[in-house]
């Protein structure tokens, strides 16, 4: 059977700009790895990397002429609710009969699989959770090697708005999924992404990693020697040297874990390559630190989330304040500045939070370098389906949805005094992020002097950041001008420190 799978061109909105959660890291591999089961089982796949190589969906159109498929793949990635272009597209492709069946998957399907089959009546059917097994029975299906009923991890409309869905078992043996397929384009990246893992065993109340993978999901990793078997391969077939893995937790549970990643650097040490990894604070142990560093360990992720202990408690993050420091200082000693995950502002956050939040920054020396400040200052908790979180502000009735929508919820920030500032913090940053996003991406060139500016413009955000928060704790209240006008001499003087 001839399959192709869709990684859609992604659409890009200017005020969600540096927004992370469209769709998590370890996406990027769900393609390759349905691929990849795919072909074990004699299929003739191809990918379609829209995204990564740019493509129009005319061209993309023409391919899948070229091709016709018998089944068409999409990795749907939520869009901040501009689907238009990618439904028209599909819709095109079933109207002129270039493709029978069209089915979705990944994160955003997973969660919202009944909106979509409802708005697109082109996706025949959503695959959620892990892919690999369930599009192999739809591709069984399909092509008369197995009947078409109830296969578990796919939701279908029966065309008059009934959907049916049960949920798929989790793969137990990771060892046993055959290797993902790489594009070119995805070889194109500055590092080869891995999958070492999947799952987690935390529950942090914004993560949507277990409720995408369903119920019982948990911390399921590969073993070591296997992980090593597809670096061989790779530096065999590509000679290339770095590597990412996009689990979200790196590490497995407890000393198992610990023991198990000690493994993994027992392995890679003598492969001399280099890599980077994400990982909860509690998992940062000094002797493991040490042995994947040495293996090759070079930049790391970190969820630090917050500098106060009763809001980890209220994101379940199960981690302290101490934890965080700890885990910093231990990674600083190994010569590792951590890259870091945080939520500055929460809807229930109080002035007190933030302040905590700021001080903690300040005191661990996280606010020195300019894309990290820009980050750490601004960024809120996005509420997506599936999360506790939602749940949670549903039952309480704050959740806010969009007329039609169901997928992103928002909510009024309990205090407005922190609403202010994180709308101030936002509206800056945003200028800011657009503002730095042809030279951060690698396009343009650095300014004259670029090092300079850019420590006068983090100085100037943390100066901001904290005037701002001063003036509302002495009970200062915003109009609407007054936000307008630090915005705008914000604005100004970002734009001026560039230019001269
Ligand atoms: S530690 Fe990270 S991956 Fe695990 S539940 Fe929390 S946010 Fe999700």
């Amino acid at each position: 059977m001839k399959i192709l799978l869709l990684e859609h061109p992604r659409v890009f909105i200017p005020e969600r700009c540096n927004d992370i959660a469209n769709t998590p890291l370890s996406s990027s591999l769900l393609t390759g790895y349905a691929a990849g089961m795919l072909q074990s089982q004699g299929h003739q796949v191809e990918i379609t990397e829209g995204y990564l190589d740019n493509l129009s969906y005319a061209v993309i159109k023409q391919q899948v002429s070229d091709l016709k498929p018998d089944l068409l793949g999409v990795h749907m990635v939520y869009h901040w609710r501009t689907d238009v272009d990618l439904f028209s597209f599909l819709e095109e492709i079933k109207r002129e009969k270039l493709c029978p069946y069209i089915a979705a998957y990944g994160f955003y399907p997973t969660f919202n699989f009944a909106e979509i089959l409802r708005e697109c009546s082109a996706i025949d059917a959503v695959i959620t959770g892990e892919p690999e097994a369930t599009f192999s029975e739809l591709a069984d299906a399909l092509s008369g090697r197995a009947g078409r009923s109830n296969i578990p991890g796919l939701a279908r409309s029966d065309g008059t708005g009934n959907i049916s869905h049960t949920p798929r078992e989790l793969v137990e043996d990771l060892d046993s999924l055959p290797f993902p397929v790489r594009t070119e384009a995805m070889y194109r990246l500055p590092e080869v992404n891995l999958q070492g893992s999947r799952g987690c065993y935390g529950q942090c109340t914004f993560c949507y990693i277990n409720p995408f993978y369903g119920h019982g999901s948990r911390w399921r990793g590969r073993s070591p020697e296997n992980i090593a078997a597809e670096i061989d391969m790779i530096m065999a077939e590509r000679g290339v040297k770095d590597f990412y893995f996009t689990d979200p937790n790196f590490f497995g549970p407890g000393r198992q874990g610990q023991s198990r990643a000690l493994h993994l650097a027992s392995l890679l040490r003598e492969r001399n390559i280099r890599f980077g990894i994400e990982a909860r604070v509690d998992d940062i142990h000094d002797e493991t630190i040490a042995a994947l560093v040495e293996a090759g360990l070079r930049h790391i992720l970190i969820g630090l989330e917050s500098g106060k202990d009763d809001s980890l408690k209220r994101l379940n993050k199960m981690t302290t304040v101490a934890r965080n420091e700890q885990a910093v200082k231990i990674l600083r000693k190994h010569g590792i500045e951590p890259n870091i995950g945080f939520i500055m502002f929460e809807p229930c956050s109080s002035l007190e939070d933030i302040r905590a939040n700021f001080e903690f920054l300040r005191r661990n020396d996280l606010l020195n370098n300019l894309p990290v400040t820009a980050n750490v200052l601004y960024h809120h908790q996005i509420i997506l389906k599936g999360t506790p979180a939602f749940k949670m502000l549903q039952g309480e009735g704050r959740l806010e949805l969009p007329p039609g929508a169901t997928y992103e919820g928002s909510t009024t920030f309990v205090n407005p005094r922190v609403a202010v500032l994180a709308d101030i913090m936002r509206q800056i940053t945003n200028f800011l992020f657009r503002r730095m996003s042809g030279i951060w991406s690698g396009k343009e060139q650095e300014p004259r002097d670029a090092e300079l500016k850019y420590e006068q413009i983090n100085e100037m955000l943390v100066d901001l950041f904290e005037a701002n928060l001063r003036a509302l704790e002495n009970g200062k209240l915003f109009t609407d001008e007054e936000k307008h006008l630090v915005v705008q001499e914000a604005k100004k003087n970002i734009d001026h420190m560039l230019e001269v």
